[in-house]
């Protein structure tokens, strides 16, 4: 009788740790991931891995590749400069 009882609980506990762990471990996934990208967006600074170019002109930074024309100040591509 007494065994089992503990045998009962232990199950019990391995359950509910088990569906919390794997909660947690889908939640930080996806938490973790918008937040990075979200930050990056809300500093105003390039993605990861993506270079960025700086409008000599007025300064404006574009990420990715520089536009045709800026868009502040309607400088050609070439006033771009690349910033690693
Ligand atoms: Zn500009």
């Amino acid at each position: 009788m007494y065994p089992l009882m503990i045998d009962d609980a232990e199950q019990e506990n391995n359950q509910r740790a088990l569906t919390l762990s794997t909660w947690r471990m889908k939640s930080s996934r996806c938490t973790s991931r918008n937040s990075s990208r979200a930050q990056a967006v809300k500093e105003g600074k390039a993605v990861k891995d993506e270079p960025y170019y700086v409008c000599q002109v007025c300064g404006n930074t574009v990420a990715g590749s520089a536009p045709e024309r800026c868009p502040v100040c309607g400088s050609p591509a070439s006033k771009f400069k690349k910033v690693d």
